[in-house]
């Protein structure tokens, strides 16, 4: 069976964006991929959050993933910082990752430029530490955003220029998975683009039954058509793209036709969207209010997540030390 490995960022709550366009491709792949998670905690060190916000965005990331329907059992989940092994690797993909081409990336490029009080060496090498999370387990594919592109493409350089200076066939080339070129685009809740934690037009999973409801409600909408079949403005198609995903193709067909004979309401379809919202949300919310109150549940989990990323991991490093011409520990 192939094997996929994914990081996830440990930074604030899913919201209906992560879900459709991620979270449940995962729990889909997890049945036909030998599958991996992990929280990469440490690529957020480049941000130096304060050990109770690791602690924090850890644990609640990590009751998110198992609320949605990761199995532990079919996908292990580790938190990166778990497994030391990944580190012994980095530091070899360090020795071979030339400066010129560390600086050539774009997202380090777009962080100097963000964030220029704070470029230290974390975030210059961080595709050496994405390309051991990939590589310390040989994974075959890596689902990733358009954004991970350029690191996935240094994955695949490290792995090959490993092999030529030790003259090996050692590490394959891990490829990109473009799961979410499939997907829909989730708009947010204001009408324009994409729903993303920083634009502020988010539904959250962990959002209690009124704040969805509310949310939903003051959805952005306009005036409503004033011609027969009149061509949806983006914040209209963006509602219906929403409703399709929420309540199926069938209710969006019904206040389609409802839109092309004029007699749309747009509160009678957020009612049914905020109905079917608080349906298919209800449940997640209970399992993550489930995971997240059981520390013992959770640090089980994370165990067992590590010791089987580890073991896989270990085979990679003997292997690699050998290679290199380190003695056997
Ligand atoms: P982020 O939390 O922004 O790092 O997103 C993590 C992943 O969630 C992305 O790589 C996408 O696959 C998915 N995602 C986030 N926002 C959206 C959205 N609005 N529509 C579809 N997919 C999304």
């Amino acid at each position: 069976m192939e094997r996929v490995i994914s990081g996830i960022r440990p930074t604030g709550n899913l919201h209906l964006g992560n879900y459709f366009g991620a979270v449940k491709s995962f729990v889909k792949m997890q049945d036909e991929y030998d599958c991996m998670f992990f929280i990469a905690d440490w690529h957020s060190l480049t941000t130096h959050p304060t050990p109770e916000d690791i602690k924090k965005s850890v644990k609640t990331i990590l009751s998110e993933y198992l609320a949605c329907g990761i199995d532990p059992e079919k996908a292990p989940i580790y938190v990166q910082s778990d497994v030391k092994q990944v580190l012994e690797l980095y530091l070899y993909l360090n020795m071979n990752a030339y400066l010129g081409e560390l600086e050539r990336v774009t997202s380090f490029k777009e962080k100097v430029r963000k964030q220029p009080d704070n470029v230290n060496a974390g975030l210059l090498t961080y595709p050496c530490l994405m390309a051991a999370d990939i590589l310390v387990h040989k994974a075959d594919k890596v689902p990733v955003g358009k954004d991970q592109e350029q690191n996935m493409e240094m994955a695949r350089l490290f792995a090959r220029r490993f092999n030529r200076i030790y003259r090996v066939e050692y590490f394959k080339e891990p490829a990109s998975f473009h799961f979410a070129d499939k997907a829909v685009k989730v708009p947010g809740l204001d009408g324009t683009g994409k729903m993303g934690k920083s634009e502020g037009n988010c539904l959250y999973l962990c959002d209690d039954e009124k704040t969805v409801t509310k949310k939903i409600m003051r959805a952005v909408t306009d005036q409503g058509p004033t011609q027969l079949n009149q061509e949806k403005p983006e914040v209209i198609q963006n509602l219906f793209t929403l409703c399709e995903l929420l309540s199926g193709k069938e209710a969006a067909d019904y206040y389609n036709d409802l839109y092309n004979n004029m007699q749309i309401r747009y509160g009678d379809m957020k009612k049914q969207m905020a109905a079917d919202a608080n349906a298919l949300l209800a449940p997640i919310r209970e399992r993550i209010l489930a995971y997240s109150s059981d520390d013992a549940l959770l640090d089980r989990i994370m165990r067992q997540g590590a010791e089987k990323a580890a073991a896989r991991a270990e085979k990679t490093i003997e292997e690699v030390r050998e290679i290199i011409g380190f003695r056997k520990i």
